[in-house]
């Protein structure tokens, strides 16, 4: 027999959570984002279950190539668009639209005849200062833009800093919109703004395409607000079982750099999952953790392949016992938050040895 830990992803979750995007898009098309495998999720899977998007977005030329190769009909976005110019011909290709973000794209797409026509996004910088143009810069790439024979059309975007957080999309918005009216063509562009923290909590930034990510997973892009408060349901389980158990006299300490001591008799179940699953190494004592979907939490240091928690209450806590790391009862947001992450970096880390099954 495997080890007994397994992911399960849940189409059923996919779909409720999209339907939950679709309310809050109003008449707004939705740029599914399913990047990094879909988050953990696996590409193909998430694709599947979410073919109600209008289309995908993504990262790499291979997640473009292994969602035609698996029939995604659908238009590709490629939310950092293309690094050399080698990858042109791949646009046209596997019909992608690719984000332009840089004078040297632009200048690569300018030189080079592509053999039909592509739609692209121009990012525009409203303050965030990772990618985009501004000012004069914008200008130049969007005048070059619409003046090359082979570019279709192109659409305004832009991506939130703190969408999730104290200062909001306020400014951000003022100024790309201040951006955009400067330049003849670009105040008329369609325009993709929102993420899912902005989808959720600013209406007026839908516009013409909003681009989610985390809450179809089922997680909260707010440390404020829970993913149920928010009608989100988990799409990944991350479960195992108990493999050993022990029991400890007040002063035994339990595992690497023995951080962990008890202060009374307690019961350590020792569960099959650990950092080279993905679970967080950094996750200290007293992160949550269901035994038989009972709440409890972590004992001692995360090592590679497992981890103790006490099972003192849950008596009959025994080799076997089902453990859910986060998921379905307990989710992956508190997990994260207890580790000082957020759940998209828990569910990105899924590793690659964890089999993954999908359920309804
Ligand atoms: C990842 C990403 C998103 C999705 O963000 P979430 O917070 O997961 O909703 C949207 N837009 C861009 C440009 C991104 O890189």
């Amino acid at each position: 027999m495997p080890r007994p830990i397994r992911a399960t992803v849940s189409s059923g979750a996919f779909v409720h959570n999209f339907q939950a995007v679709r309310r809050h898009a109003g008449a707004a098309k939705v740029w599914a984002v399913i990047k990094a495998n879909a988050y953990g999720h696996g590409l193909e899977r998430a694709a599947r279950a979410l073919a109600g998007a209008d289309g995908f977005a993504i990262l790499d030329f291979q997640e473009a190539a292994r969602l035609r190769l698996a029939g995604v009909a659908k238009p590709l976005l490629m939310l950092e668009g293309f690094f050399k110019a080698a990858d042109v011909a791949l646009l046209h290709k596997y019909a992608l639209t690719p984000v332009i973000h840089n004078a040297e794209q632009v200048e690569i797409l300018r030189r080079s005849d592509l053999p039909g026509e592509i739609d692209v996004y121009i990012k525009v910088n409203s303050g965030m200062n990772r990618l985009g143009f501004t000012v004069d810069s914008l200008r130049l790439a969007y005048n070059a833009l619409r003046m090359h024979p082979q570019v279709r059309s192109v659409t305004a975007m832009t991506h939130f800093a703190d969408a999730d957080g104290a200062s909001g999309v306020k400014a951000q918005l003022e100024w790309f919109d201040e951006l955009t009216q400067q330049i003849d063509g670009l105040s008329q562009a369609p325009r993709s703004l929102a993420n899912s923290a902005a989808l959720i909590r600013f209406p007026e930034t839908r516009a013409d395409w909003v681009r989610p990510g985390i809450m179809l997973y089922g997680c909260s892009p707010f440390s404020d607000s829970p993913a149920e408060a928010l009608g989100l349901r988990p799409a990944m389980t991350l479960a195992s079982e108990i493999i050993a158990t022990q029991h400890l006299q007040p002063g035994e300490r339990v595992g690497y750099g023995f951080s962990y001591e008890a202060a009374g008799e307690i019961t350590i179940g020792v569960v099959a999952c650990g950092y080279a699953d993905g679970y967080p190494r950094h996750a200290p004592s007293g992160t949550p953790v269901l035994v038989n979907d009972k709440r409890t939490r972590t004992v001692g240091r995360v090592s590679m392949d497992m981890i103790c928690v006490d099972i003192s209450d849950i008596p009959e806590a025994y080799i076997g016992t089902p453990v859910t790391l986060w998921g379905e009862g307990l989710s992956a947001d508190e997990v994260a938050a207890s580790a000082g992450t957020v759940s998209y970096q828990l569910l990105c880390a899924l590793a690659p040895r964890v089999p993954v099954a999908e359920v309804p």
